[in-house]
């Protein structure tokens, strides 16, 4: 396994893309139902006040750092963190594999059409793959036990859940075993930004490690959730020994 560095009480797996891929694909042959989550600065904040996730994420097999304030975080204080590992581009390389391997492929959240969307998308992309089901992110404890029979009976060798922080960690965590699905990540938009629903931030905003502040901008709803970040700059220094 690779190097895991504390950061709020998270431990994240201080990984490049490619050995983020190369860790999935060993946790896909083990056939294990495992966990796989992408931290943002968000979701490190949020774990430190909702203990559910806190105990999700130390316990999950993999937890990629997701996002510019994460990688930041690390080196700030004084861990290597090769790059950043975006939970979208993960899950492309991912998909880019999956035909190779004859992985079979869930997509489970975000609004109705959506993941159909997703799956047409995936199939242009991405030729040869099997999307094995979608399904819609809003249901009600009613629903659940046909959902979770189609993910069962999809046979699929990752699932994709898209509904949010923390409630996709939640729901993977509290259904893995029966579940059965060798990797199951929490994926947060992807599907909304392969659907074509929400842009994803142009490379150069990527680059100068604004995402953050595209996806405000696009979704001005999200800009009260833009306060985690100077509270997690302020968080994480003052964690420093
Ligand atoms: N979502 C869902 N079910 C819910 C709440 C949200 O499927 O009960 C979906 C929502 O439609 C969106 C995704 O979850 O596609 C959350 O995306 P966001 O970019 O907000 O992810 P986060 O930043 O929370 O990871």
């Amino acid at each position: 396994m690779s190097e895991r560095v504390e950061i709020l009480g998270v431990k994240v797996d201080a990984v490049t893309m490619a050995q983020a891929v190369a860790l999935v694909e060993e946790l896909i042959t083990a056939r294990k139902p495992s966990i796989v989550a992408t931290a943002n600065a968000e979701m490190l904040m949020r774990a430190t006040h909702d203990e559910e996730l806190h105990q999700i994420l130390n316990a999950a097999e993999l937890v990629v750092p997701d996002g510019a304030g994460t990688v930041w975080a690390a080196h700030h204080l004084g861990y290597e963190m090769p790059e950043r590992v975006a939970g979208y581009d993960l899950v492309q390389e991912l998909l880019k594999l999956a035909p190779k391997k004859s992985q079979r492929i869930f997509f489970f959240g975000s609004a109705t059409g959506i993941a159909d969307r997703a799956k047409a998308k995936a199939e242009t992309l991405y030729p040869g793959i099997e999307i094995v089901g979608t399904r819609n992110g809003f249901f009600t404890a009613a629903d659940e036990p046909e959902i979770i029979a189609q993910i069962q009976n999809s046979r699929a060798d990752i699932l994709l859940a898209a509904l949010g922080v923390p409630k996709q960690e939640k729901w993977l965590a509290a259904h893995k075993s029966e579940l059965n699905v060798p990797v199951s990540i929490g994926v947060g938009g992807t599907l909304d930004v392969m659907a074509g629903a929400v842009r994803r931030a142009p490379k150069w905003m990527q680059r100068a490690k604004l995402e953050w502040l595209f996806r405000a901008m696009l979704q001005p709803s999200r800009a009260g959730r833009l306060i985690a970040l100077p509270k997690f700059v302020l968080k994480v220094h003052a964690s420093k020994k």
